[in-house]
């Protein structure tokens, strides 16, 4: 305590300069350069190869990149704030710098050996998109059943199977690949991999055609006989489920921000029309049966960024976020459904109809309950803590 009595902590929303300086740059970006684009990516369901140019010139591509590597020598916390301001106007294009940032940096930063970094983290800096590929047909929730093979042989590894929603797949050059070497060894044999398109042997197989999100590409990946030598493993063989667990702890804070985006960008549309929409005389915001829903999504938005801010932050000081981390992102994903489906009701029509931008919102904010683990396992987690 000061002399005053006042704590000499800042709160947990009050940012430091250059977390203001990057949310500024960060949001000016999305209403200047994304804002115009997301209507035309959503219906084409593709992302503009332009922006990307554009996200990497920003420098948000690789936030956590030291800068002799060329990225920007950011923290966790960095990716939080640009993944929340990218997402209140398209939480598309947040999805991908997120995967980006918080899973596939994430994961070379904390496993690669020298040798890989001085190799992947320059491009990714700089032009390349990774993309994390652990999921596939009959292992979702319970990934580590995963079947994909990485059979040893002289020169190194061949991997064979099929990986399911991978997100980035059409735009990565660079994949970490979780493959068992040995399905006998259970969660003992997975191993992570890093995979280049242009492999012999490795291709990227269908889009799928979504509800949300459908600018991000969400493709499934196939390996026949791929090819990959023994310096291309992540981390240690065997280890691939300590890579997997440990950056989706981490990176399931991105999706909490992401979700917490959304919603403050929901419950913004949404006052602004409230306040313009007239009906029976006066602004519908004028109606105390409004302002009261209005405060509820104003109170989860407060709550999910406090929820976010504190797991990222618990993150950057070294100390345990497990919990945080999924209490995070399964409060800030129902916060984001809630809000978005009352921002589709207090636009009326036009709460329904494309040329307003909640219906997408509406439909985006569904897959914060799915991706990086589905709001059920995010509670086994939470339970696993609490009951120790
Ligand atoms: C748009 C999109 C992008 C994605 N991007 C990626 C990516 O980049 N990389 C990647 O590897 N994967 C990715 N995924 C996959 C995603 O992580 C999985 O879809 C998710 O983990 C759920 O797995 P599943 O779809 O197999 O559902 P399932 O595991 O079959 O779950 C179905 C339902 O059963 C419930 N359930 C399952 N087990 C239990 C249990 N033990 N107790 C209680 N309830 C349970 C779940 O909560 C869920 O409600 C993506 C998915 C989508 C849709």
């Amino acid at each position: 305590m000061t002399s005053a009595g006042t704590t000499s902590l800042p709160p947990l929303t009050v940012l430091t300069e250059d977390e203001v300086l990057l949310r500024q740059s960060v949001r000016e970006f999305a209403e200047a350069q994304v804002r115009p684009l997301v209507r035309e990516m959503d219906e084409q369901g593709k992302f503009s190869p332009a922006l990307i140019g554009e996200l990497f010139k920003l420098g948000v591509m690789a936030v956590e990149i030291p800068e002799a590597y060329g990225g920007s020598g950011g923290t966790f916390f960095h990716s939080v704030i640009v993944v929340e301001e990218l997402s209140r106007v398209d939480p598309s294009v947040a999805v991908m710098v997120d995967v980006q940032n918080t899973l596939v940096i994430n994961a070379i930063l904390r496993w690669g050996s020298p040798a890989l970094q001085a190799d992947l983290l320059p491009r990714l800096a700089t032009s390349t998109i990774g993309a994390y590929a652990l999921s596939e047909a009959g292992s979702g929730s319970d990934a580590f059943a995963l079947q994909t093979r990485a059979r040893k042989t002289d020169e190194g590894y061949v991997i064979s199977g099929r990986k399911l929603w991978i997100t980035n797949g059409n735009e990565a050059d660079i994949f970490i690949v979780f493959a068992t070497i040995d399905p006998q060894l259970g969660y003992k044999g997975i191993t992570a991999f890093i995979v280049e398109r242009g492999t012999p042997g490795f291709s990227v197989g269908k889009k799928e055609d979504k509800l949300g999100i459908r600018a991000s590409s969400t493709c499934e990946l196939i390996f026949e006989d791929c090819f990959v030598p023994p310096n291309r493993v992540l981390g240690e063989v065997g280890r691939g489920y300590k890579v997997a667990i440990e950056t989706l702890n981490e990176g399931r804070i991105g999706i909490g921000a992401q979700m917490l985006g959304l919603a403050q960008g929901a419950l913004t549309h949404t006052i602004r029309y409230t306040k313009e929409r007239k009906q029976f005389g006066a602004s519908i915001a004028d109606y105390q049966g409004v302002q009261f829903q209005l405060a509820r999504a104003a109170m989860d938005v407060e709550l999910a960024r406090l929820s976010v801010y504190n797991a990222a932050r618990l993150r950057d000081a070294g100390r345990p976020f497990l919990a945080e981390a999924a209490m995070c992102k399964l409060f800030a994903s129902e916060a984001a459904e809630r809000t978005a489906s009352l921002a589709v009701n207090l636009h009326g029509g036009n709460g329904f109809v494309k040329d307003y931008p909640v219906e997408k919102l509406y439909r985006d904010a569904k897959i914060g309950q799915i991706y990086e683990g589905t709001s059920n396992l995010q509670l086994q987690t939470i339970a696993k803590q609490v009951l120790g």
